[in-house]
């Protein structure tokens, strides 16, 4: 990586990135603008134009290791300056941006959502193998224990990999999975009618309503299960008093 990135320091300053070492801006001399190495008592330096363009100096003395955690906390920091800077935008769609734009190579955004379908966790996973799976479970219940907490679900609804269920039922035994498979995959009216939800979130705020009582509330399938989902969405999701009313996660385009 002998290129030069800009990203976002956690305070929101312009950072360098050069060969995987950090750099903050100085100060401005007569020919462009001296970067200093982050870590405390590195001596490092670039010098680069205006611009922030071309290296037309450097003196790199590191002798300590690079940065650790560089990707992620590229990502994170880049995503909290949106956040700070662009309030009433959804939490999930900055990281996504992020994500995608990304310097680093991802393959998968993984969420996990507590009962209510607020997303609470949101990790970054190179591959989808049963050992990534474990060691994101690992983490978390780590840094579960560091606040105190007890990770330790009963109760799992995930998709349709098989890779997560595995590292699921060896790191929870006890724990029962539900797939959303068998419903929502199934050309039965149930599965149509489940999937045309999604689509919800392409409508405008202002159009759900409505569009919910027209389309889903008239059509909905004779299942206690569905009708039972179809109370919690309005309530929670579809009405304008609810805990996520449509203009939090409606399409704004
Ligand atoms: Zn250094």
């Amino acid at each position: 990586m002998n290129d030069i990135t800009i990203i976002k320091s956690e305070r929101g300053r312009d950072l360098i990135v050069y060969q995987s070492y950090t750099f903050y801006k100085e100060k401005h001399i007569n020919e462009g603008v001296k970067w200093c190495c982050t870590h405390c008592g590195c001596l490092s330096k670039l010098y680069l134009d205006e611009c922030s363009t071309v290296i037309f100096r450097c003196e790199l003395t590191h002798e300590h290791e690079e940065p650790r955690n560089l990707s992620r906390k590229i990502i994170s920091n880049s995503a909290k300056t949106k956040a700070a800077d662009q309030g009433i935008y959804r939490p999930l769609k900055i990281i996504r941006e992020e994500i995608v734009n990304a310097p680093v190579e991802l393959t998968q955004q993984l969420n996990i959502h507590n009962n209510y379908y607020v997303p609470l966790i949101f990790a970054l996973l190179p591959n989808k193998t049963i050992e990534t799976y474990k060691n994101m479970f690992k983490i978390i219940i780590e840094k579960c224990n560091e606040f105190g907490l007890l990770f330790m679900p009963n109760l799992f609804v995930a998709d349709f990999e098989q890779a997560i269920h595995n590292a699921i039922n060896e790191m929870f035994p006890l724990c029962k999975i539900i797939g959303l498979a068998t419903d929502y995959r199934s050309e039965t009216e149930i599965g149509k009618w489940f999937r045309n939800i999604f689509g919800l979130s392409f409508l405008n705020a202002v159009e759900v309503g409505e569009s919910y009582t027209d389309n889903f509330m008239l059509t909905i399938p004779e299942n206690h299960t569905v009708q039972e989902f179809s109370d919690y969405l309005v309530e929670n999701y579809i009405s304008d008093e609810g805990l996520f009313p449509p203009h939090i996660w409606a399409s704004d385009f």
